[in-house]
This record gives C-alpha cells, sequence and structure tokens, in this order.
C-alpha cells in the first residue's frame, strides 16, 4: 500500500522505527480507508489534517456496554444504559407549542417509548434502523415504561464493550461512528511500528504510566474503564510536561543570557527602614522577602511573581525590594495599572520612606532624603521635564507610575529593581517587554523584576499560567485584622437594614462604599448608572450624608480630587464603579454594598471586599442581587473570604478556559489535561522539566522530545525555546 511505502521511507536506513509525532503529522489522511477526497475537504473543515490531528481528536465520553441494560429489565426510576434499534420517529407541536419528538426503540427483548421536548432536530436524527444507546431514567406513562429526554449516542456498527463517543460535527457530515471507523483503522496502521515513546523511561517507571503506544490505542479503544483511565493519565502528562518544558526552558535560556545586578541586602538603608517600621513583619513576609533577596544578591536577574492576596502586605515587600537597589546607587521603579493606584502607593512609599536617607558624596553633610516620584500622564509640563531629567541623570531613586513609565522617553540612569503591581491581565510577553525596556539602562544589566498581583491563583494553575516566573506566596494576613463579614441581600426587607446598617455605621464616623453594578458593555452605560446611583442614594436612603462619586470618565485630577476627600474622611460614601477594584486603602471604610452583584466574577467581588476590614474595625460587606436565587459565586464569597479557596472555587465553577485566557502560550497544547483535575501530573511535570532542563538545557539528549515542543508550539513560542 502507498501509505506503507511512505511511512517506510520516512524511516530511511533505520528499520522501522517507531513513529513519532512529526512522522504522524506528515501522514496524510488519504492513507485511511473509506477516506476519499469530499472526506478530506469535511475533515479539513474540522481542522483535522493529518493522521495526528485525527489521533488527537479524542473521545468526548464512552458507551460502556458492559454496563448495559436490557428494555425488558429497566425498573421505574433507575437510571440505565440500553442498545437499541430505532423503529418509528414522529415529531409533533404541543398545544403551548412546545416542539415533541416521540420515537419508538427496541433490543429484541421490548419495546420502549422516548419522548423529546425542545428538541425538534432529533426527528431527523434518529432514523428508523439507526442503531444507538441510551441513557435515562425510566419512568412509568400510561402503564409502560418510558424516557424523556435522554441522552444518546449513536453508536453504529461499534463492537468493542466500551466505545468512543467523538465530537460530531452536524455542519460537515462527520458522525462519531465515521471517526471511530477511521481512528481503529489509523491505530491497526501505525501499530507495527508503534509510538516513539519521547518521555524518558525512568520518568515513566517512576510514575507507573503506560508506553504511548498502549495509551494511544486505550484512549480511543478500552478494554476497561481503567484501561482508559491509564491512557489517558499517560497522555495528559506528556501535555503538561511540554508545556513546562517550555516555560522552564523558556526561563532557563533567559537567564542563562541575561547579566543582572548582584544587590547588597543587607546595609544601613535597608536596615534603617527595618528598624523604623512601627510593627514586627508576618512571617510571611520575612519569608518572601528572604526569598527575594536571596534572587537579589545573585548576578541572575530575578523574575518573581509575588502572590498575596488583599491586605497581605505586599507594599512593604515591594519597597523593601526596591531599597536593595537604591541602597546600592541604583533606582527602583514600581508600576501599577490606573492612576488611582499609582497615587495611593506614592502615597503609602513616601510615608514609609519618609525618614529615611541615603548616602550622598556630593553633600556635605553626606546624606540626602529619598527621591520620590510620581510619574503619570497627568503630569505634564515643566514638573514632567524636571522628573524625566531626575530618572536620567540618577537622582530619582523611585519612580512610581502607571504605564507612563515604560513609554520612550523615560530614561533610566541605572534601573536596578521594577516591580510590576497587580499584573494579572498580563502575559509573557509584556513582561518581556518590559525587561527590553528596562535593559536600555548604560550599563546594559537586566534590571530584577517583582510581579505582585493581588488575585490568587490556584498552584496548578499558577505553574502553567505563571510557569516562568519563580513564586512567592504572602499566605498570612497582619494580625490585628478583623474578618469581614459577608451578606447577601435581596428581599426588600433586607435591603431597608442594609441601608439602616450603612447610616449607622456613617454616624458613627465610618465611612462606606457602594459599588456600582459592572456594565461590561459600555461604559457610558457604566457611568450613567452610577450617577442614577448616586442621586438616588442622596435624594433617598443616604440623604443628609457626604457622597462622592468616582467613575472612569472622569478627568484625572476629578478623581484625585475625590479619592483624597474619602481619603480625609470628608467624603462619608463612596458611590463608585469598579475603578476602586485594586489597591485603595481606606482604614476607616468599614461597610462595602455591592449592586447587582451577580453581575461580577468571584475574583472581582473578592478584591472589590478586600478594600474593606482594613482597619480594626468590625466591617461588613452586602453583595444585592435583583433575583431570588444567589448564584454559587456569591455563595462561595459568603462562606469564605480567603483568597485561595475562593480561586479554587473559581476555577470548579468556570473552569480553566478563563483563567488561561491570559495571553499564555501553551495553553492550546493542553486537550486532555486539566488543571483542575490534575494537580499532581502538573507537579511531577514542573519537576521533571526542571530535572531535565538543568541536566540538559538544549534537550540534545533527548532529541525527540524537542523535536516534538518544536512540532507543536508555534514560531514565537520558540523564540523562547532552547536557543543556545
Ligand atoms: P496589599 O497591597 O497586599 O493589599 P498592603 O501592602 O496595602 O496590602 O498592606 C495592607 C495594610 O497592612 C497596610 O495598611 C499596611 O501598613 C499594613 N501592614 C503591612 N504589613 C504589616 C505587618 N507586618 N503588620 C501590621 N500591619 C501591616
Ligand atoms: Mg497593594
Amino acid at each position: 500500500m502507498a501509505a506503507d511505502s511512505r511511512c517506510i521511507r520516512t524511516s530511511s536506513a533505520l528499520s522501522n522505527p517507531p513513529l513519532t509525532l512529526r512522522d504522524l503529522d506528515q501522514l496524510g489522511l488519504e492513507r485511511i480507508k473509506g477516506v476519499g477526497p469530499k472526506t478530506l475537504v469535511a475533515l479539513e473543515a474540522f481542522e483535522v489534517r493529518s493522521i495526528l490531528d485525527l489521533l488527537e481528536t479524542y473521545p468526548r465520553r464512552y458507551v460502556d456496554r458492559t454496563n448495559m441494560a436490557m428494555i425488558a429489565d429497566l425498573v421505574e426510576g433507575v437510571p440505565a444504559l440500553v442498545v437499541v434499534t430505532v423503529e418509528s420517529t414522529s415529531a409533533f407541536t404541543t398545544r403551548n407549542n412546545k416542539k415533541m419528538v416521540k420515537v419508538a426503540v427496541s433490543d429484541g427483548t421490548k419495546r420502549l417509548n422516548i419522548t423529546f421536548f425542545n428538541q425538534g432536530w432529533r426527528e431527523k436524527q434518529l432514523y428508523k434502523g439507526l442503531e444507538v444507546a441510551v441513557f435515562g431514567k425510566p419512568e412509568l406513562f400510561n402503564g409502560s415504561l418510558q424516557m424523556t429526554n435522554p441522552l444518546v449516542d449513536p453508536v453504529g456498527k461499534a463492537t468493542g464493550r466500551i466505545v468512543p463517543i467523538y465530537p460530531q460535527s452536524e455542519k460537515v457530515r462527520i458522525s462519531s461512528s465515521d471517526l471511530a471507523t477511521w481512528i481503529e483503522d489509523a491505530l491497526n496502521k501505525c501499530a507495527p511500528r508503534g509510538f516513539a515513546d519521547t518521555v524518558p523511561q525512568s520518568l515513566l517507571d517512576e510514575h507507573g504510566f503506560i508506553s504511548r503506544s498502549e495509551a494511544m490505542r486505550a484512549i480511543h479503544l478500552p478494554e476497561s474503564i481503567e484501561a482508559h483511565q491509564n491512557a489517558r493519565r499517560r497522555l495528559a502528562f506528556d501535555e503538561v510536561l511540554r508545556v513546562q518544558l517550555m516555560l522552564v526552558g523558556k526561563k532557563a535560556q533567559w537567564e542563562r543570557e541575561s547579566a543582572g545586578f548582584s544587590h547588597e541586602t543587607s546595609g544601613h538603608l535597608i536596615d534603617g527602614f527595618m528598624k523604623a517600621l512601627p510593627f514586627p513583619l508576618t512571617g510571611a513576609q520575612k519569608r518572601t522577602i528572604g526569598e527575594i533577596y536571596k534572587d537579589l544578591s545573585s548576578g541572575t536577574p530575578m523574575h518573581r511573581l509575588l502572590q498575596g492576596d488583599v491586605g497581605s502586605g505586599k507594599t512593604l515587600v515591594a519597597v523593601a525590594t526596591m531599597l536593595a537597589s537604591v541602597q546600592g546607587g541604583h533606582q527602583a521603579a514600581i508600576m501599577a495599572p490606573t492612576e488611582v493606584l499609582a497615587d495611593q502607593h506614592a502615597l503609602g512609599i513616601r510615608a514609609l520612606l519618609a525618614s529615611l536617607t541615603v548616602s550622598d558624596d556630593s553633600n556635605l553633610f553626606g546624606d540626602r532624603t529619598l527621591r520620590i516620584e510620581l510619574l503619570t500622564n497627568k503630569v505634564t509640563g515643566e514638573q514632567r521635564r524636571n522628573i524625566l531629567a531626575g530618572i536620567a541623570d540618577g537622582s530619582v531613586d523611585i519612580a512610581i507610575g502607571t504605564h507612563a513609565l515604560i513609554q520612550d522617553s523615560v530614561n533610566f540612569k541605572s534601573l536596578g529593581v521594577v516591580v510590576v503591581d497587580e499584573q494579572h491581565r498580563f502575559g509573557v510577553e509584556q513582561r518581556s517587554r518590559l525587561r527590553d525596556k528596562a535593559q536600555e539602562s548604560e550599563h546594559g544589566l537586566v534590571p530584577d523584576v517583582l510581579v505582585m498581583t493581588a488575585t490568587p491563583i490556584p498552584r496548578t494553575a499558577a505553574m502553567t499560567v505563571y510557569g516562568d516566573l519563580d513564586v512567592s506566596v504572602l499566605d498570612e494576613l497582619p494580625p490585628g485584622r478583623t474578618p469581614i463579614s459577608t451578606s447577601w441581600v435581596h428581599a426588600p426587607i433586607e435591603i431597608e437594614s442594609m441601608w439602616a446598617d450603612v447610616r449607622s455605621r456613617l454616624d458613627a464616623g465610618e465611612q462606606a462604599y457602594v459599588v456600582c453594578p459592572l456594565i461590561e458593555e459600555s461604559e457610558k452605560l457604566e457611568v450613567a448608572s452610577a450617577q442614577e446611583t448616586f442621586d438616588q442614594l442622596s435624594a433617598q436612603d443616604l440623604a443628609g450624608y457626604t457622597i462622592g462619586l468616582l467613575h472612569g470618565r472622569m478627568s484625572s485630577a476629578d478623581k484625585e480630587a475625590v479619592m483624597n476627600s474619602f481619603r480625609s474622611g470628608a467624603t462619608q460614601v463612596l458611590v463608585a464603579t469598579t475603578v476602586i477594584e485594586v489597591g485603595v486603602d481606606v482604614p476607616n471604610a468599614t461597610c462595602m454594598v455591592v449592586l447587582d452583584a451577580n453581575r461580577f466574577g468571584i475574583a472581582q467581588l473578592h478584591q472589590l471586599r478586600g478594600r474593606v476590614g482594613r482597619g480594626k474595625l468590625l466591617s461588613q460587606c452586602y453583595l444585592m442581587t435583583q433575583n431570588g436565587e444567589p448564584s454559587p459565586r456569591i455563595e462561595a464569597l459568603v462562606a469564605s473570604t480567603d483568597g485561595f479557596v475562593l480561586a479554587e472555587e473559581d476555577l470548579k465553577l468556570r473552569g480553566e478556559g478563563t483563567i488561561m485566557s491570559v495571553n499564555q502560550k501553551g495553553q492550546s497544547d493542553l486537550t486532555l489535561a486539566s488543571l483542575q483535575r490534575d494537580l499532581e501530573l502538573i507537579q511531577w511535570a514542573r519537576d521533571a522539566a526542571v530535572g531535565i532542563i538543568q541536566a540538559d538545557p538544549n534537550l540534545s539528549d533527548l532529541p525527540l522530545l524537542r523535536d516534538e515542543l518544536d512540532l507543536l508550539f508555534s514560531d514565537t513560542d520558540e523564540e523562547f525555546l532552547f536557543k543556545s
């Protein structure tokens, strides 16, 4: 057969070595029995272009015929699987205009009636003579058993005891049983050579993985549920190992190729700062600063993620990091995503560093106070020129700002540390751009980078989303925090008592936030609704109190004025859109009302709620919804204030798609693996990848594995990969 001759040609002199993924990628589908030109076009539309694509089209589920029942044995109320032949199908429209399809089926022991509501397409799908697997709960109706809206999988003439059900495409008319037939043919044709195992045997042995050849067959044609599980585990491991090798390889390459500062991490500036702190560091802060200082003192540039829940004290860690650079006569920068946050950092950091001095030879007294400047887009004219000049001549020690900091006009004399705050929306590429920018300093050394995020990410997801960074976790809140109590509010009487509570807090001198409904589709509508909320509260529930309004369409100056007035306590209530989401710190604010809370995600609500509970007073968060059922998200927030618990919950509720939507390479390679289910596999893969890359950075001893990575990751991914 032509197919086989080509296989042999690819293998050249070696006698039929096992097939690699690249071999499979180069094998065309025309060699599959029954696949003609028309089917090729249809498969192409299905994005199946090679034998590799075909074999990586995994079953969506399986029909386990070993668990099959006979219609004659069905018991009312007990769900069961029957494999049956369609005898007749008829469609009706009910009196209330619903589509109803009735199907009579039989398995030779008895007949069974099936009724579908609102699934008009079943009339065409279930034609006479078709063999299908039906899973559902039999009910007694007019004296005989029937099923309503059961699960139906066409099994065709499939014979195995466990029948794979593939994703089908109505549009291009490829059925599950077509795919099953072609895949089985492909597996049979590949069987003599088998599949190359690119993962080192020692790893396979260590974790008890089956061979790739076994796994490929068993994922499609499992002999038992257990065989399927072993196959999935093995193939999922291959997926996560490849992603980890890519990320760890990229990280190692970057570390190899760039020269960084070796900062001095003890000295008068850092010591003075620590001594002046009005409180002891938390254990987590001590540990984290230790991890960072270890990175800082090594000549390899730091590339570390600091994860810490809201209020865990990240700012202090950031300042301790920046001071190491300043102490050695270099500069530091901290970049925040919004102007409000940059302002906030400027205030907080100036307060923390107010009494510190740095040695200065040009000064008669040998000392000067630190020069800390804020650079955002609203800083203009003379003032801006002044700051830019100070950044360029090195007299600005710490620059605080927004994206304005990485514009072309900003040139640091010697930037030793960069802190990026709240960058959870950024991916690998943005981070590298920041590094490139910073590298333009006169000595060409790469600054140490600390990325801070207040969005806890489950550990496994972090290993993938931030797989190219080291991770430190601030998992301990400073003492003296009062827990925030959270309630779901819906009924009118609850709403009334909520406003009464807000008023009594205001009367006691405390402050409150009211967060307006999120309207993602339109900022204009969101602003209008915030204005409306403001007007309504001023006239009704909070009449007589000083209320401020903050939204995204205000000028920077107006925003700043509103925030300052709230910080000073002159404004008692801040009505705001999500612009207050991150970082705002007003300890006297003890109460938050979130309107239409169902519109927000878990992470967002958690961030918002973190604005209260920052002082000694007991705080309260109200989550208001329109409809009478709290969403699982709201229930999660009421139940827990632990960001990591909530992040796990979020992952469960939303699936990984959303987490991985961060601009991140490698996610498309995860087909069988799941960030949620495969925690253990991901940890193993991470450890294995670190070990492999350490011993053999270019994978020269594992050419097949390396070739697989080259094949599966795009050119842009490869830029980072194993360039020696
Ligand atoms: P984050 O940025 O992680 O949300 P912050 O850095 O804003 O948290 O810190 C929150 C509050 O906790 C600040 O008011 C800060 O002064 C205070 N804080 C930080 N570290 C400690 C500590 N070790 N002990 C007591 N309070 C602390
Ligand atoms: Mg912060």
